[in-house]
């Protein structure tokens, strides 16, 4: 990647809005051209960047430099190699004169369908370029449906072409940007993207993680520090949901009040057949057939004999 991607990448990401870069809140996007990684202001989102997505850097520096990252501006080997760690495209921080409009305080009301007191959100999937086979996707979405009815949000699969509040696609998109969500208004009417890119599904566990992710965007969840909203992927393989550790955990129980969806409702979860009916008790047969001899034995095992049966005289 080189020096204007990079300053581009930490415009779009958010990182001139940041806290740890007051001066950045001055510069415009048509003076990015002049800037270079020298420049204190571009230093400052570099750090910035550095220090957010911490936990990817750790495991780059530890590797390049055998020690934890140090959030110092400078870009380096491992910090260059983070640039380029597939990442969401939506930013990490949110310009603060737009914040208002990205909501945040709220997400999709209870009631807005047929049962009052449930916050139910109706999706459809666009899978014209969904790279993997259907049952590999039913593993990965009944994975992220049963996360959300966990923490209280009842995500109701809806035919594509109907109206829905999200609408999820697989779409490429620019450069090592895996997904990219747009924010609810909080009204029971908004409707909302939610990308994935095709190139990426290493495996089922990442590919629910990104799609969480992406459902956590369109559910009002910004950017955290580690957890399924960290803007790269740290499950390692391996999705858990929405656990006690995740910082996103307790907005997403405000949001949505924190009771989980009855699993009643749960309408992908396959329920087991139920055990047919015991059914008439099958007749026992009467009587004794008895084909060829009869070998008799003693108690002890010993064999008696052969015997024949014949019927009993007539008297
Ligand atoms: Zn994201």
């Amino acid at each position: 990647m080189n020096e204007r991607e990079i300053i581009r990448l930490l415009w779009e990401t958010g990182h001139f809005w940041s806290p740890l870069n007051p001066e950045g809140l001055s510069v415009s996007e048509d003076e990015l051209d002049k800037l270079t990684l020298t420049d204190e202001v571009v230093k400052k989102a570099v750090a910035s960047y550095q220090d957010f997505l911490a936990e990817t850097l750790d495991g780059l520096a530890m590797r390049e430099h055998g020690r934890v990252s140090i959030p110092d501006g400078e870009v380096g080997p491992a910090t260059l190699a983070l640039f380029s760690v597939p990442r969401c495209g939506c930013p990490d921080y949110q310009d603060p004169r737009k914040a208002e409009e990205a909501g945040g305080s709220g997400s999709w009301p209870q009631g807005c369908y047929d049962r009052p007191d449930i916050h139910e959100v109706q999706y459809t999937v666009d899978k014209r370029r969904m790279p993997r086979s259907e049952s590999e996707w039913l593993i990965v979405r009944n994975m992220v449906l049963e996360a959300y009815a966990k923490v209280g949000v009842l995500l109701v699969e809806v035919e594509l072409g109907s109206s829905a509040n999200i609408d999820t696609e697989w779409r490429v998109l620019r450069g090592s940007t895996i997904g990219l969500a747009e924010f609810n208004n909080g009204s029971c009417r908004d409707n909302v993207f939610c990308y994935v890119d095709p190139g990426f599904w290493p495996n089922n566990d990442d590919m629910a993680d990104l799609w969480c992710h992406e459902l956590g965007h369109n559910m009002n969840l910004p950017h955290t520090r580690g957890g399924i909203m960290n803007p790269t992927l740290i499950g390692g393989g391996r999705f858990n949901g929405w656990t006690e550790r995740d910082p996103s955990t307790p907005r997403l129980r405000r949001f949505f009040g924190g009771e989980p969806i009855p699993r009643n409702l749960w309408w992908w979860d396959e329920k087991p057949e139920p055990p047919s009916p015991p059914g008439p008790p099958a007749p026992s047969p009467s009587g004794i057939w008895i084909d060829g001899s009869l070998s008799v034995k003693d108690k002890d095992g010993k064999s008696l004999g052969e015997f024949i049966v014949v019927p009993k005289p007539k008297v």
